[in-house]
């Protein structure tokens, strides 16, 4: 096995890294643990010190590092920035705020003193997708360094560029060695690493296919996981929205890197009443979308993260056509080099067909038309996944009624999912356990130690 990057734009191989040894692979971890027995007792103004580097390096190499996103998995360069500077907003996030959020908390008892001390716990293994390459490592490591801890990251295979411009990075800001390790390792070793002593937890970001087996080895092994996992998020419209902002957020919702988000809005929940009117606006906007170099500013619909995904993609959509569903736009790939797929628009899912309950990983939504708001909360909870969703009405009262009654970790009114550093973000049912980000994702990898004294 080896770490290959492709331009997904061109197919063009631009690098391969050979694997690590399983000595290699051993010695990485014990260097992780070393470094936490010094890690664990710096001072938050260390820490801070490193993560503002960090922080103000991603800034300032923010053309390189948006460039290598775009050339290894395809993301339109403006995107690739964004990514840069949320991975910037993350790292002051956690390195103004650590201090605070994991400050002693004293307890309210009777004739005693107590307070519970958050305390790291050691070498943390991350391993990581490809569709924000920066975003997903930066939102694991920065709050558990930041905790104490040292981490390890296990990157996709597909994007080794991205995995080993943020080890440089991290050396470059001088944290010290083993503080923040990336893994070249395949996957068939993961196993292992969690069963090494020195690792006391996992947080895999992926498919729940991946999650379901790390959990299983952290779980055999007694170690503390966090999963984020797939998403099918719905996006409800009630009769009285604003149909000209639903449709601009329906895109923005749909189409955000390709549709390659975990809480990218997939399943487009219209009662009937505007039904008609959404999808006849919805396919105007979706269809004047072009495709093109992730590299040209006028792009707005880059080609996937591989040409797997694209033949995976396709497949599940052939499938549900097949199966009977009405295609409204595109429904397929367009002839030209490039990992690219049409947008597209299919109605007229049924529960039995095989994509029902299942995410479609790329510019594909689904729509799906119903009697009233009732009926709109029970079609989004017919799903495995409850990562996130979002519901529009000009009556907010409604909506924080609706979004309460949505199975899902997340709900966003009148604006899809999306991610800041202060809010906690993560999922139920097949989306994981879990939170990252806000103080709630500082508090998954510590100790919560009682100190009590009469
Ligand atoms: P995977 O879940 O396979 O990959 C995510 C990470 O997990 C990669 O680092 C991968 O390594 C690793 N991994 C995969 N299998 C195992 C395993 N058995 N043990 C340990 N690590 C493992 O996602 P894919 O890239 O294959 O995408 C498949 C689907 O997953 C997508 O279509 C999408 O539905 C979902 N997905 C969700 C993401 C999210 O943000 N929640 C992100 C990416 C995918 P390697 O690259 O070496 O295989």
């Amino acid at each position: 096995m080896t770490y290959t990057s492709i331009n997904p734009f061109t197919n063009e191989t631009l690098k391969e890294y050979d694997p690590l040894t399983r000595e290699q692979t051993v010695d990485a971890i014990e260097q992780a643990g070393e470094a936490f027995d010094c890690w664990r007792h710096t001072s938050f103004d260390e820490r801070k010190n490193l993560m503002l580097q960090y922080a103000s390096k991603l800034r300032e190499r923010i053309d390189e590092y948006s460039r290598l996103i775009t050339l290894e998995m395809g993301k339109r360069i403006s995107e690739s920035r964004e990514e840069i500077n949320f991975c910037a907003e993350i790292a002051e996030f956690y390195a103004n705020g650590a201090e605070k959020f994991l400050a002693d908390q004293p307890m309210d008892v009777d004739d005693a003193d107590a307070y519970v001390q958050y305390a790291p716990i050691g070498v943390l293994l991350g391993i990581m997708p490809w569709n924000f390459p920066f975003y997903q490592v930066t939102r694991f490591a920065a709050p558990n360094i930041m905790a104490g801890n040292t981490v390890l990251v296990k990157h996709a295979s597909n994007v080794p560029q991205c995995a080993q411009a943020i080890h440089d990075l991290f050396s470059d800001c001088g944290a010290p060695e083993g503080v923040f390790t990336n893994l070249f390792i395949p996957k068939e070793f993961i196993k292992s690493v969690i069963e090494n002593d020195c690792i006391q937890g996992v947080s895999l970001t992926g498919s729940d296919k991946a999650g379901a087996i790390v959990a299983g080895e952290a779980g055999q092994k007694l170690k503390r996981s966090v999963l984020e996992l797939g998403g099918n998020d719905p996006f409800i419209v009630l009769e009285d929205a604003d149909m000209k902002h639903v449709i601009k957020m329906a895109v923005q919702g749909r189409m955000t890197n390709t549709g390659q988000s975990c809480a990218a809005s997939k399943r487009f929940i219209i009662v009937q009443k505007v039904a008609d009117e959404f999808l006849s606006a919805f396919k105007e906007e979706m269809s004047r979308l072009k495709l093109g170099d992730p590299l040209d500013p006028e792009t707005d619909v880059a080609p996937l993260s591989t040409e797997e995904a694209a033949v995976n993609l396709d497949e599940m959509v052939q499938k549900t056509i097949n199966a009977g569903a009405t295609v409204v736009l595109g429904g397929g790939r367009p002839d030209r080099e490039g990992a690219f797929y049409n947008p597209t628009i299919l109605t007229d899912i049924t529960r039995d067909m095989p994509t029902y309950d299942q995410e479609l990983f790329g510019p594909v939504a689904s729509v799906y038309v119903v009697k009233d708001e009732k009926e709109a909360i029970q079609v989004a909870n017919d799903s495995s996944y409850g990562l996130g969703g979002s519901v529009y009405t000009k009556d907010i009262d409604r909506a924080r009624h609706v979004a309460e009654q949505v199975d899902t970790g997340m709900m966003f009114i009148n604006q899809p999912t999306n991610s800041q550093a202060e809010l906690p973000f993560g999922g139920i049912k097949h989306s994981g356990y879990g939170r990252e980000l806000s103080h709630l994702g500082i508090l998954e990898f510590v100790n919560k130690k009682l100190i009590h004294a009469m």
